[in-house]
């Protein structure tokens, strides 16, 4: 079985940032930017929030985080975007999910222009990677796509079975493979006989939020899974896919940690460098 290595995946996605950032700065000399909008004191926002501003700086971007506390006003965080998005030297604005319930997620969302939508959530980004046009692309399931491809970089025909149809994971997901000519099968918390969908499938993606939900008998020989979840346990952090079982079946598998997490936050850096080159 072939273990999955986010870390040097991503490690070696950030090196090659690097070296293309370093390639702009003496072309234009100005280096892309991201800004981070952190609103309240969750300490798992904070934390992706701190390796996000860490990442961000090794690879040469110019980054920024701005804190509010949680009782901020809605008006205030839109005015700070409004001013983000006039602001030259700011190629990415991200705001961290999940926010305070009295500020409208969706109208944060479509106040960032889509051109500096380094999540790829504003609905003309999701607009245009669902027609096939160029788009930001969320994070999460970039990273996934391209774990998936330095495994199988043919991936015409292929079953592919994406457990779970969030905006931030599965429905992107879609979009991706489908482009790539698979046959996407998309599950959700009322499909019957999940396990009967997963078997099918040459490549799984569980993005759920369920601790070890796909088992081993749910997974074909030589199928690629790729493990999204992160859920706390008991035992620690545990992905959506039971990891000593699936190994036993998969031809690879993403491990948690260590895999499909690193990647998100590498793809947040391309995803700004992009976001930087159609800038300038
Ligand atoms: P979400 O918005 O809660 O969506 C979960 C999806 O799973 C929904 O579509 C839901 O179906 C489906 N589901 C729930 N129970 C199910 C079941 N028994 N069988 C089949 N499908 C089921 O979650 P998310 O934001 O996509 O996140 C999913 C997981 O990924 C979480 O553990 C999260 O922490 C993790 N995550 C990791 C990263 C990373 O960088 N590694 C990034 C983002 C998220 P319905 O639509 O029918 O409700």
């Amino acid at each position: 079985m072939i273990l999955i290595d986010g870390k040097k995946e991503a490690a070696s996605l950030r090196e090659e940032l690097k070296k293309e950032v370093s390639e702009l700065k003496a072309k234009y000399n100005k280096v892309p930017g991201l800004t981070v909008i952190l609103i309240g004191d969750l300490t798992p926002s904070q934390i992706y929030v701190r390796n996000k501003e860490k990442s961000a700086k090794e690879v040469g971007l110019n980054s920024e985080v701005i804190k509010y506390p949680d009782s901020v006003e809605e008006i205030t965080i839109l005015n700070k975007i409004h001013e983000l998005n006039q602001d030259d030297t700011v190629s990415g604005i991200l705001v961290q999910l999940p926010l305070p319930k009295h500020i409208n997620k969706k109208k944060v969302i479509e106040a960032i222009l889509p051109q500096k939508d380094v999540d790829g959530f504003h609905p003309v980004n999701v607009g245009n990677l669902s027609s096939g046009y160029d788009s930001s692309v969320p994070c999460t399931p970039l990273g996934c796509y391209l774990l998936i491809k330095k495994i199988e970089p043919n991936l015409n025909g292929k079953k592919a079975v994406l457990v779970g149809r969030s905006n931030l994971n599965g429905k992107p997901m879609t979009q991706l493979l489908l482009k790539e000519n698979c046959t996407v099968t998309i599950t959700h918390s009322k499909t019957k006989d999940l396990k009967n969908e997963c078997v099918k499938g040459d490549i799984i993606v569980a993005a759920v939020g369920i601790p070890e939900l796909i088992k081993g008998d749910w997974v074909k020989k030589d199928a690629i899974v790729i493990d999204v979840g992160i859920n706390k346990t008991e035992k620690g952090i545990v992905g959506d896919v039971d990891f000593r079982e699936v190994s036993k079946h998969a031809k690879a598998l993403t491990p948690v940690p260590g895999g499909v997490g690193p990647m998100t936050i590498a793809c947040l850096l391309k995803n700004t460098v992009e976001c930087f080159k159609k800038s300038i």
